[in-house]
């Protein structure tokens, strides 16, 4: 393991700033002080701004071959466009977590979770092949295969009509037992690749498949991901399905936990917040996706005075449609100034940047190690350049990092004391040869015509009363 002293940077302290040195020694931080002795290489931290990792929360990283083609349409709708168009093979699985790697850490992430849409039939290949990915780039990675075992019309509400689905192609025990061995195959969070148990939510998965989820979690020490009340349609069916709210059914058969990470909730009452706050569940704030798909505005200001720990995602590229994390943290602070007149609410850039590191760390049970800058946690660290043109003239670095549009802005990235950016470059892997993968598999589209779509439009637009 390579130790490094970064020397004169900035970091935060309290309401201000300070200068210090930073110490890392066997991928950990050893110490935190001005003129410190320099232990390994040394690094010149001078104009420069370090912060813990950020954790892209919730994201689906092969949705990167679909982004800025998508129709303007609500999430049921969008969804059943997204995978008539989907004809993934491993390569592209491969390239698009690369992609989604290099994105994320270029806007500051060094974490990612990647609801990772499975190949049918090559479900194992598939997280092998992301797994691969995310280890060549060297981020962080908790792989939460996207699993469910209802077909895809069963995630619209019936209404009045007595809807028929067709059964899912795979059985439920068959779906569990590709996680397990993912797990056996895959999980080595020592060496940064985490497995989650992670059934895309209530809308397309049964009791059975969140049960079994539970007990691989508990059995495995894994943590748990998924979508929760994205839309009202969502919302809606869970009335439907179980008489009660999502929330309170998800409380019923024990999915909720303090290792539980919600992507979207969206559509929550405050009795459902209260269970989220008892039950240390996370929120995954992703506010570019819900505002592309018209989903609507999470009540992130009443999640956090209920003391419901919130993070951020940039959700799957096709519904944002990049992963620019820092992007995702700007709109999913000052979104939330509209629906809260009590200016006293509002996030400030610093709570943003906490949401987006120790929240992260928190949702995925590891506060323990990472999500602050703090002696004795593991150094997955981000170096800012505070003399970039988009962090200039110099006012204070972290609003105007939050509030701004910094471009470029990240210097350097460490995971685990591992320097994976340097100068401005991710150097671990070939990201020129990537961009020309990138083009060279795809092509300029315009139109496309969706036949599941025009298959169910028109029973959508009934239900939702359109
Ligand atoms: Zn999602």
């Amino acid at each position: 393991m390579l130790d490094f002293t970064i020397q004169n940077v900035l970091i935060a302290a309290d309401d201000d700033y300070a200068t210090v040195d930073v110490q890392i020694i066997d991928g950990a931080i050893a110490a935190i002080a001005p003129n410190l002795q320099i232990i390994g290489t040394p690094i010149d931290g001078k104009n420069k701004l370090l912060l813990p990792g950020f954790f892209n929360a919730h994201t689906h990283s092969s949705e990167m071959w679909q982004r800025g083609i998508m129709s303007v349409f609500p999430l049921e709708l969008w969804l059943a466009e997204l995978y008539d168009f989907a004809p993934l093979d491993p390569e592209q699985v491969y390239l698009s977590a690369l992609g989604t790697a290099v994105e994320t850490l270029l806007s500051g992430g060094t974490s990612v979770v990647d609801h990772l849409v499975l190949i049918p039939g090559l479900e194992l290949e598939t997280i092998a092949i992301a797994t691969r990915a995310y280890r060549e780039v060297g981020i962080r990675a908790f792989i939460a295969p996207l699993i469910q075992d209802e077909s895809l019309t069963a995630g619209i509400p019936s209404g009045e009509s007595a809807q028929k689905h067709e059964p899912y192609f795979r059985s439920t025990a068959a779906t569990l037992e590709i996680i397990e061995e993912a797990v056996r195959q895959f999980h080595r969070p020592d060496e940064g690749i985490n497995i989650l148990v992670a059934p895309t939510g209530i809308q397309l998965c049964t009791d059975a498949l969140f049960a079994g989820c539970t007990e691989l979690s508990d059995r495995y020490n894994l943590c748990r991901h998924s979508h929760l009340l994205e839309t009202r349609a969502q919302e809606k069916l869970a009335q439907e399905k179980y008489g009660c709210t999502a929330v309170e059914h998800l409380k019923r058969i024990g999915y909720l936990s303090d290792r539980t990470t919600l992507a979207h909730c969206v559509w929550l009452n405050d009795a459902d917040i209260a269970i989220l706050a008892e039950t240390q569940s996370t929120v995954v704030h992703n506010p570019l996706s819900n505002l592309r798909l018209g989903s609507g505005i999470a009540p992130i200001l009443k999640y956090r005075q209920a003391g419901v720990n919130v993070t951020f995602g940039c959700d799957g590229a096709s519904s944002n449609d990049s992963q620019d994390l820092l992007e995702a943290i700007k709109m999913g602070s000052i979104l939330h100034n509209i629906t809260d007149s009590n200016y006293q609410h509002w996030i400030t850039p610093r709570q943003a940047v906490e949401m987006a590191s120790l929240g992260g760390a928190k949702g995925l049970n590891i506060a323990d190690k990472l999500g602050s800058l703090t002696v004795g946690k593991q150094a997955d660290l981000v170096l800012y350049d505070l003399t970039n043109l988009s962090l200039l003239p110099r006012t204070d670095p972290i609003g105007l990092l939050v509030l701004g549009r910094p471009t470029n802005v990240v210097d350097s990235a460490w995971v685990n004391g591992k320097q994976i950016v340097a100068d401005g470059k991710v150097t671990t892997i070939n990201v020129e040869q990537l961009r020309q993968e990138l083009f060279n598999r795809s092509q300029w589209e315009t139109k496309r015509k969706s036949e599941t779509v025009a298959q169910i439009e028109a029973h959508y637009r009934k239900v939702m009363g359109l």
